[in-house]
């Protein structure tokens, strides 16, 4: 199952889980459908899972109330496969021997499908089809005595990206995947350590960052504020975080890398403008996604910036609707054109990106219908031709709009004047990383280049049996 989520926790503070809630709510664009909180009062753990938004759910002084303790972690997420129960929400917990452990997990396994069979194999019953669960399995069946050294040895064999905020008696854990594909932070408050997604959750808080968890390391987070690391998997020279959170995923006003996200977008806008530049009359975002991009490249080429389309905000992602119909009638509902403006205007859109093609072929359309004499696209990141196996919920191959495409071709199916994406080189330049190094790149940029950073065991499982599937098909038939 793929999600995409946000991951939170804070130890040492008796508002542990008042806190954890507001972390949670900072963190709401990284996961809209579901959310939940595990406390530990010292004694005993307490969870509470919901369907739903944050504010929604962990408002009320009962539900916040049923949670006592001075540490905790939460989760919010999205899925999009159709399992969206209850018993996949995070965080999961399991009764350990003599202990316990509850886990949230931002981040996708690529070789969860291939441990799971083999756990399933040797009698684990699993409780949910999340691939999080995994973590819990795996450090279950561990000898160590520690719930620490049982968590590592157990992500010793998992593959792909996680971001993890862990809950044991024995502190809270914090962990990220070899590669540090997705984010994980260390915070503090007045001594009480955290660890969140993205700084926009530390914000929130009034507490200050201290330093990106580093690619495989596991910190142990104590109640008294003491903070022990171990760098579980050799240190890398580079991370490679994914590119789609800078471009895409991460709230703007968070920072990363010292570097502020609506900075960074705002530049990738300017040097659009730099490589596909436009005889327009004005420049408008597809909100919110394209706005900081759409900014900078209305600085850089004069042409002013207006809101050619209205934002309704009473709907939410209209991505992750499993139903291409649904997707597309999510599109109108949440934009709608704004007539007056665009009436007899050449525009130039901007959006970060296009993956189905859903969302610019709408738009397209309706800006012709209200009246644009010309309609313009610029995109603020290449084509995406690959698909992710890490947690950000881009399609597979076939779905994907520039896959055996040509610029050309999909400028014409979106039905635009012109149609520009930003080049490879131009984004590593506007995320100020030079050109890519592609012995040592900055990035996961596997959606570009098809340079995935891990084994993909389970893909490379499935590709296995399909061909084998077909030779047999092939043999029989012959
Ligand atoms: P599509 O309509 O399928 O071409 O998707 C592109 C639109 O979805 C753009 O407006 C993006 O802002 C947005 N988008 C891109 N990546 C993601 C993602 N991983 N999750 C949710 N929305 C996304």
């Amino acid at each position: 199952m793929i999600e995409e989520c946000g991951v939170f926790g804070i130890i040492g503070t008796k508002d542990a889980t008042a806190l954890t809630a507001l972390g949670l709510h900072a963190l709401q664009h990284r996961g809209q459908e579901a959310s939940g909180i595990a406390s530990y009062d010292g004694k005993h753990f307490h969870n509470e899972r919901f369907m739903g938004l944050v504010s929604d759910n962990f408002s009320d002084a009962a539900t916040l109330n049923g949670l006592p303790g001075e540490s905790a972690i939460g989760h919010t997420r999205y899925s999009t496969q159709g399992e969206t129960v209850l018993r996949n929400v995070q965080p999961l917990y399991a009764d350990l021997d003599r202990t316990g452990i509850a886990i949230a997990h931002n981040g996708n396994l690529t070789n969860s499908k291939t441990l799971r069979a083999d756990l399933v194999r040797r009698g684990c019953i699993f409780q949910s089809t999340s691939d999080s669960e995994i973590f819990l399995q795996l450090t279950a069946r561990s000898q160590y005595i520690s719930v620490t050294d049982k968590l590592i040895e157990g992500l010793k064999q998992v593959e792909g990206a996680y971001a993890l905020t862990v809950l044991t008696p024995e502190g809270l854990i914090g962990a990220r995947d070899p590669v540090g594909i997705r984010p994980l932070i260390l915070g503090d408050l007045d001594g009480a350590p955290i660890l969140a997604s993205e700084t926009c959750a530390l914000d929130i808080i009034g507490a200050t960052f201290v330093r990106d968890i580093n690619p495989g390391e596991v910190v142990i987070c104590r109640a008294d504020g003491t903070i022990e690391s171990r760098q579980v998997f050799p240190k890398k020279e580079h991370a490679r975080p994914c590119i789609f959170e800078l471009i895409y995923f991460a709230k703007p006003d968070s920072v990363v890398d010292g570097q502020s996200v609506y900075e960074l977008r705002k530049r990738l806008g300017e040097q659009l403008a730099l490589e596909a530049n436009c005889e327009a009359d004005l420049v408008s975002p597809i909100p919110d996604s394209g706005v900081p991009a759409a900014i900078g490249f209305s600085q850089h080429t004069g042409l002013p910036y207006e809101m050619a389309l209205i934002r309704s905000h009473f709907i939410g992602r209209t991505f992750i609707e499993p139903e291409q119909r649904i997707r597309e009638a999510g599109v109108a509902r949440k934009h709608s054109p704004n007539r007056s403006l665009i009436e007899g205007k050449r525009v130039v859109l901007i959006d970060d990106s296009i993956v189905r093609g859903t969302t610019s072929r709408k738009i397209s359309q309706m800006l012709r219908k209200a009246g644009a004499k010309e309609v313009h696209m610029r995109i603020a990141c290449p084509p995406i031709i690959h698909p992710d196996f890490y947690g950000i919920n881009t399609p597979s191959h076939s779905e994907l709009l520039a896959v055996n495409r040509s610029v050309e071709e999909m400028r014409e199916l979106i039905g635009v004047d012109s149609l520009a994406f930003l080049s490879l080189d131009g984004l590593y330049k506007a995320f100020r990383k030079g050109k890519r190094d592609d012995a040592a790149p900055a990035f996961t940029d596997h959606c570009f280049t098809g340079d995935y950073p891990t084994k993909l065991t389970d893909h490379d499982a499935e590709s296995r049996d399909a061909m084998i599937t077909q030779l047999s098909f092939l043999a029989e038939t012959s």
